[in-house]
């Protein structure tokens, strides 16, 4: 019943794929909502899970960036974002990684030494210049996903251009619910740390109505657990209240 996605997988098959509705829709809705059609014709599960991170003062022209003395991340010697800090804070932006997180999804990784399978969240670090637990030797080949228990889940994200951007925030949702109550919730976010963020504490709203409390109480937890920075050409304030935009969860009709 759960599913093994081949990390070679085109995002546009993937998007179609009839058992990608109901308890894994989070993850056909994120893959039709990855950059153009052309793109997603192309572009691969593995490669959207391993995308590197994004900033506005990285993902410019060669000429713009060494007029501005380039940047932490490569060949310069201070962070524009963090004018002191000593790491680079770019921002994690691929779509499918908190659709998968929410389903617990792990992958598959084939290294010199043999195959390892690990929680997916383990795949990312907190750190935008080196923001994958992968060696050089190492190939992302596939995402295993249990099978879902009686989860409903989708995925929604706000960006600039709606046909094709990438995510200023994007959040996944997984529920069970037993009668009126929530019987288990998961909630990721793409698009605001240098990695997705899984967040933690929701176990308190196990038991508790969907309503308006439990819903405050979840954006919250979003905005605790996440810190955009000045990354994108919208303020970070701006992606923090995106990301808690908490009553969008009755969009997702979970
Ligand atoms: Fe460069 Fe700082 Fe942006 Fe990282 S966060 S890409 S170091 S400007």
């Amino acid at each position: 019943g759960g599913l093994l996605i081949g990390a070679g997988v085109h995002l546009a098959d993937l998007a179609l794929l009839p058992a990608l509705t109901g308890p894994c829709a989070a993850i056909g809705m994120a893959a039709g909502s990855i950059a153009g059609p052309g793109h997603r014709a192309l572009a691969t599960v593995g490669g959207n899970l391993c995308l590197d991170t994004r900033c506005v003062f990285y993902n410019q022209s060669h000429w713009w960036r060494a007029a501005n003395n380039y940047c932490l991340k490569l060949d310069g010697a201070t962070c524009h974002v963090v004018k002191k800090g000593e790491k680079c804070v770019a921002a994690y932006s691929g779509d499918l990684a908190p659709a998968l997180l929410v389903l617990g999804a792990e992958v598959e990784i084939a290294t010199p030494a043999g195959r390892r399978r690990e929680a997916l969240a383990g795949l990312f670090r907190e750190d935008g210049q080196n923001w994958l637990e992968l060696g050089p030797a190492d190939l992302l080949v596939a995402v295993h996903v249990p099978p879902p228990s009686g989860v409903r889940s989708g995925y929604l994200k706000s960006r600039i251009r709606q046909s094709m951007d990438f995510p200023l925030a994007g959040v996944a949702a997984a529920l069970r619910r037993e009668g009126d109550a929530i019987a288990s919730l998961a909630v990721a976010i793409t698009g605001t740390n240098s990695r997705p963020i899984l967040l933690e504490g929701l176990d308190e709203l196990h038991g508790s109505r969907l309503d308006e409390r439990a819903l405050d109480a979840l954006g919250k937890a979003v905005a605790r657990g996440i810190k955009p920075m000045r990354t994108t050409s919208v303020p970070s304030l701006y992606r923090r209240h995106m990301a808690g935009e908490h009553k969008q969860i009755r969009t997702l009709r979970l």
